[in-house]
């Protein structure tokens, strides 16, 4: 494989045996997931490098990934824009709301940046198969991306994940089987179907989908003219977007880009909210949640498998966690696009829901600044939005 400079290796968080980059999976050791390290001392990168060449999308920034921009698997996903959101600073009574608006990447989701480093590193290794189980959005990345690569892909969803991302996921071809249920019976009809030599790139079994999801931390530090913000709402399902994002603040803050971390919140749907639950607790990890039911189906993760390390990383950053009602996200949703003009889907609501119930229990100082999170699209969820509109009798 062709690494960077700096990439030093894949290190297990539990266990810490160290492996090269070529490691497919979890620690053979003791099944903990992988997280590439680097000799930051040969990083060669300042505040201008790191806000120039923004078309380039997220391989700009490839002196901190794995793999150099020459081999990326990308349709220039990341540079998405920070939004001002003035009728949300007043009404959260702070100093200034702005919503990372990655709803605009190309398969309308966060999950792009993950599955870009993912696949690129997938064919680098020659792989024939990949596979993964989803709620939705990441059937139709990884089509996108591996579809791009020329790599067979294999995907199971659950029956309620949405049209919209059934179709799409047709439409990138491959192989998509449909499983009756909900998400954890798609990891289950996974984990009985998957072939010998089939590359399983599910979060933290690959240790590269949070490894591009750490340049949303970039590119918000960029953003802002390197000043950290107060917080970061994160929707949190896996834990993927929370560990991403404070891995590349920390990162920052090692380069001495950056004096800081934000304090991380975490936020879930009341009906299925292991993280935040096992947060309030004061649990090390997250025990698995029974009879989930929300409606922001791609936050319907059980037993989320990055929710060890998610919840280290809200402890890294003096974090917090929420947990909200459907109805408050759909709300929250329907006013961003009604009051704001951004488009969220129902599972960015969560963040936008999260950050008025902590502003309402007085969290955030009168001059923060706050920044959401839009992991998704709103057209992702336009039949939810607009049957919570009904709902309301507009
Ligand atoms: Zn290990």
């Amino acid at each position: 494989m062709n690494t960077t400079e700096a990439f030093a290796g894949l290190d297990c968080t539990d266990c810490g045996a160290t492996f090269d980059a070529t490691e497919p999976g979890r620690c053979p050791d003791c099944g903990g997931p992988l997280d590439a390290t680097y000799d930051y001392d040969a990083v060669d990168v300042d505040r201008e490098a790191l806000s120039a060449r923004p078309h380039e999308g997220l391989w700009r920034f490839d002196a901190l990934l794995p793999f150099p921009a020459s081999e990326a698997v990308s349709t220039a996903e990341g540079a998405t824009p920070l939004v001002e959101a003035p009728r949300f600073t007043d009404e959260l009574d702070v100093g200034r709301v702005v919503v990372k608006d990655d709803g605009r990447n190309p398969t309308g989701t966060t999950l792009d940046r993950g599955f870009s480093v993912a696949m690129t590193a997938a064919a680098q290794s020659n792989a024939e198969d990949v596979t993964v189980a989803s709620p939705g959005n990441g059937a139709q990345s990884l089509a996108a991306y591996a579809g791009r690569a020329n790599v067979r892909h294999h995907s199971f969803v659950p029956s309620r994940s949405t049209f919209h991302n059934k179709a799409m996921t047709n439409v990138h071809g491959g192989d998509m089987r449909v499983v009756g249920g909900r998400y954890p019976d798609a990891v289950e009809e996974k984990a009985e179907d998957v072939l010998d030599g089939w590359l399983d790139l599910q979060e933290f079994t690959t240790p590269y989908r949070h490894e591009g999801v750490k340049t949303l931390a970039y590119e918000i530090a960029a953003g802002l003219d390197w000043e950290v913000p107060d917080a970061v709402v994160v929707p949190t399902g896996t834990g993927e977007f929370l560990v991403g994002v404070e891995k590349g603040f920390r990162e920052l803050r090692s380069l001495e880009l950056v004096d800081e971390v934000p304090r991380l919140v975490a936020a879930q749907p009341e009906g299925c909210a292991p993280i935040a639950t096992a947060w309030e607790r004061g649990l090390d990890a997250p025990e698995p949640w029974s009879g989930p039911d929300t409606i922001c189906g791609e936050l319907e993760i059980t037993d989320p498998a990055g929710g060890e390390l998610a919840l280290q990383a809200l402890a890294e950053t003096d974090g917090a966690a929420v947990a909200v009602a459907d109805d408050d996200a759909l709300e929250s949703a329907y006013s961003a696009a009604r009051y704001e003009g951004i488009e969220m889907g129902a599972n960015a609501g969560v963040a936008a829901a999260g950050a008025w119930k902590l502003a309402d229990e007085g969290e955030f100082a009168p001059d923060a600044t706050v920044v959401l999170l839009n992991t998704e699209a709103g057209g992702k969820s336009s039949d939810l939005l607009r049957s919570h509109l009904m709902g309301k009798g507009i």
